[in-house]
């Protein structure tokens, strides 16, 4: 992957002790029994504990734990061992930074190993979890996780989660032993989002709202989410000059001047796609042309600690498309299309066959991989029995999935992979 130098070290850190070739546990409650959570002390009495992919922050008072997030399903059991070797306090309360499954489904095993926490969360993530068991189908597709022992592959029904037990709207300031942590509501991948900010520490629990990555604000196949209230929620973080944020993901991040840097720099990148986006729609160009013509300042792209290993701004800029306008892209043929599959056989009908596209796409591969994965996927869609166009469509997307720093291009430039191992079981079945 190519990363700019300086980015390489938050590139790494980007997705912590997450092995693809084991997979993301992220439902199933299967986990390796050498896993090893990261440990990195923040302050006094004050954690940032890496079981897996994800981050979970624990504050140690005297009345017991809060501890923010919980981790994968799979997590679980590491991260309350981990937890058990930094602290015999009892587990007070739990706040989930947002409703997303890597950072809510571990509770299971402190609870069934008889804590009783208070689950604090934004009133949202109610309907978070309930939007989850209506698609559990979906989000099982695009999670692709294996099933699990009882054949599931998502939450599918309301004992499938740990249910907040208390919730708030705005903001809420809980004492415990003494102390107090004050609760702030914002959007950001979610419309459900709490950061947590402990005033004696100065630490805050930023969950995904900080990453110490460029922000996930643009998920090609995610419900909507909110650059601008994230930009909102960086700068009121960066007001209250934290002396450390521990992050949702990546490595934590310190310094009371290099976070105000960070988080200045974050909503200002944010701003600025969104500014573009906005001003695009306003003059009435064409979706395609709002994205084509974004530009990112180098004091953006190259920041340290902005990297765009996961999501990406042009991304970003379609969400806001999304957001502001319709799903029409403003192509007049697309608002009725004809099916995808008759359009790519006329077109290799009119190039002179399938295996003249294929030699095409193959050719123009070497310097134009975008054009060259349009015409592979046209080959591929005008005869998917085609074993030369399924091929060419494998080996020119995976190049350029090879290309993109970011893991939600690479994934999505792979399902051409998906397709195309179908086809070939279709076709000998
Ligand atoms: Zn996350």
């Amino acid at each position: 992957m190519a990363f700019p130098e300086n980015q390489k070290k938050a590139a790494r850190a980007a997705f912590g002790l997450f092995n693809p070739a084991q997979g993301v546990h992220i439902f199933s409650r299967a986990h390796s029994a050498e896993q090893q959570p990261v440990v990195v002390e923040v302050a006094p009495r004050t954690w940032l504990i890496q079981p897996g992919m994800v981050n979970v922050g624990l504050f140690e008072t005297d009345e017991g734990l809060v501890m923010v997030d919980a981790g994968c399903a799979g997590d679980g059991p590491s991260l309350l061992a981990a937890v058990r070797s930094l602290s015999d306090k009892p587990l007070h309360t739990v706040v989930y930074t947002h409703g997303h499954s890597d950072h809510c489904f571990g509770l299971w095993a402190f609870l069934e190993a008889g804590e009783k926490p208070e689950i604090v969360a934004h009133e949202n993530v109610i309907a978070h979890f309930e939007r989850y068991i209506k698609t559990a189908g979906l989000n099982g597709h695009i999670n692709r996780q294996q099933p699990g022992p009882d054949g599931k592959r998502w939450a599918e029904k309301p004992d499938d989660f740990d249910w907040p037990t208390r919730t708030y709207r705005d903001t809420l300031e809980i004492t415990v032993g003494g102390e107090r942590f004050v609760l702030r509501h914002g959007k950001g991948e979610t419309d459900d989002a709490t950061w947590v900010w402990a005033p004696e520490r100065r630490v805050i629990a930023a969950g995904d709202l900080l990453t110490g990555y460029f922000p996930n604000a643009g998920n090609p196949r995610k419900v909507q989410r909110f650059a601008e209230e994230w930009a909102d929620a960086a700068e009121e973080m960066a007001a209250l000059r934290p002396l450390a944020v521990i992050t949702g993901h990546g490595e934590l991040a310190t310094g009371e001047e290099a976070l105000q840097d960070e988080l200045t720099t974050l909503s200002g990148y944010l701003r600025h796609i969104v500014d573009h986006t906005l001003r695009g729609l306003n003059e009435g160009l064409m979706h395609d042309e709002i994205v084509d013509s974004l530009e990112i300042p180098d004091e953006y792209r190259l920041h340290p600690r902005l990297p765009a290993v996961y999501d990406q701004p042009e991304f970003v800029c379609r969400n806001v498309i999304r957001r502001y306008s319709g799903w029409w892209d403003g192509y007049p043929a697309n608002l009725l299309p004809a099916p995808y599959a008759d359009r790519a056989r006329e077109i290799a009908a009119l190039a002179g066959g399938v295996d003249v596209l294929v030699a095409r796409a193959r050719e123009l591969a070497d310097t134009d991989l975008a054009l060259a994965g349009h015409l592979a996927e046209w080959a591929f869609w005008a005869d998917r029995n085609d074993a030369d166009a399924q091929a060419a469509y494998v080996d020119i997307l995976e190049r350029r999935a090879q290309q993109q720093s970011g893991l939600m291009a690479q994934v999505g430039l792979r399902w051409s992979k998906q397709y195309a191992d179908l086809a070939a079981q279709e076709a000998t079945r």
